[in-house]
């Protein structure tokens, strides 16, 4: 297995780092190999996505990400900024599927802005269509109308191609988890959303043991906060799939427990934190490490067929907020405060 590792800026050298020690206390047979990326592609090479780095993620089973961007790049021209680098490595690698976790470890069910019993134990997957939709269709732009007025207009456009292939990522995903997938869509008003929900039920067919079930978006958005444990997998559109794991994020409380993956048509993916790089943190061994630890497991599990170790990391993880140890970002009167290497040694250490 050929792994990927792309650091990037801000705290992502210090949470990467915690993360390939729980991957080498595995023991499996991983190559990785190293590059920058972002500002540190920037700095290296003068493209946040080196040529390099990029053909290193082509050759790659899969891509360990940290996270890019930082103060001293914010001046640059738009296509040199660090950011441009994981839309690059979207399009240049095909990932078209975006899988968000939102899980609530029973330890952390304080930290939500909703009560704990509605979120206590929440374990749900969104599924995020990212190549598609109202970001990339065209038409679009901005023109003067008859009354000499501006007009906005963007195309809101789905192939049926394209809705199929995310379908089957949800299903898979489902069958792998509790086998319940929602669709979420706007079909009452939207055609788009009409040949969406044709699609998804055509797929369906394959996979009699899911349970498939489709809901509007708008209510989709009040269920989430209303009662999210009524969910195992949603899949959505680029554009609603952007705005509900947002959402979704929050019902968990901190930003540096969540992983996430974009994965090809093939299952080869690129695995980061939802976090950015942090740059306010960065250099004070104060960063959470758990995020990216849990994407090294994603990673396992999705693109490397290793569910027995991704299920070993995230044991671990359990076990260390049982523990009690608890980095800033999540830390609350009477637990363990600890740094970023400190939790990579409690989680090495819980292995
Ligand atoms: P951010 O996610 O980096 O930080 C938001 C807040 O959360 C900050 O206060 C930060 O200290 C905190 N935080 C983030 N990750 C944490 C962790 N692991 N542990 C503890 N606290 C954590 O978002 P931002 O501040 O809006 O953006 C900073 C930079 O990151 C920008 O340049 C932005 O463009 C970039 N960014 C990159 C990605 C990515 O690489 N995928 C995603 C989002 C933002």
């Amino acid at each position: 297995m050929k792994i990927a590792v792309l650091p990037g800026d801000g705290i992502g050298s210090e949470i990467m780092a915690q993360a390939l020690r729980v991957l080498d206390r595995l023991g499996l047979p991983i190559e990785r190999q190293e590059a920058p990326v972002g500002g540190a592609g920037y700095d290296a090479a003068g493209d946040p996505l080196p040529e390099a780095t990029l053909a290193l993620a082509r050759e790659a089973d899969a891509i360990l990400f940290g996270a890019v961007g930082g103060w001293k790049y914010d001046t640059l021209p738009r296509a040199k900024r660090p950011e441009q680098a994981i839309l690059g490595l979207r399009k240049h690698l095909g990932l078209f599927a975006n899988l968000r976790p939102a899980q609530v470890y029973e330890e952390l069910a304080g930290a939500s802005a909703l009560k704990p019993e509605v979120v206590a134990g929440l374990d749900i997957l969104i599924l995020r269509e990212l190549t598609g939709d109202i970001y990339f269709g065209q038409p679009r732009g901005i023109q003067t109308i008859a009354d000499g007025q501006r007009e906005g207009f963007d195309t809101m456009r789905y192939t049926e191609s394209e809705i199929r292939r995310i379908a089957h990522t949800g299903f898979q995903a489902a069958m792998k988890r509790g086998r319940k997938l929602c669709s979420v869509d706007k079909a009452n008003v939207l055609e788009t959303s009409q040949l969406w929900r044709d699609v998804v039920i055509e797929v369906a067919r394959e996979y009699p043991q899911v349970e498939l079930s489709h809901m509007y978006v708008d209510n989709c958005a009040m269920q989430l906060v209303r009662a999210p444990k009524q969910f195992d997998v949603i899949v959505t559109g680029n554009m609603f799939g952007d705005i509900l794991s947002d959402e979704a994020s929050m019902l968990t409380g901190s930003i540096g427990m969540l992983p996430s993956a974009s994965l090809d048509a093939n299952n080869k993916g690129l695995y980061e934190p939802i976090h950015g790089s942090a740059p306010d943190i960065a250099g004070k061994d104060i960063a959470n490490p758990l995020a990216t630890i849990l994407s090294a497991a994603m990673m396992l599990r999705y693109s490397l067929d290793q569910a027995a170790a991704a299920d070993r990391i995230e044991a671990a993880v359990k076990t260390v907020l049982k523990q009690g140890y608890r980095t800033a970002d999540i830390h609350e009167a009477g637990a363990k405060k600890v740094g970023t290497r400190e939790m990579g040694d409690a989680v090495v250490a819980a292995l």
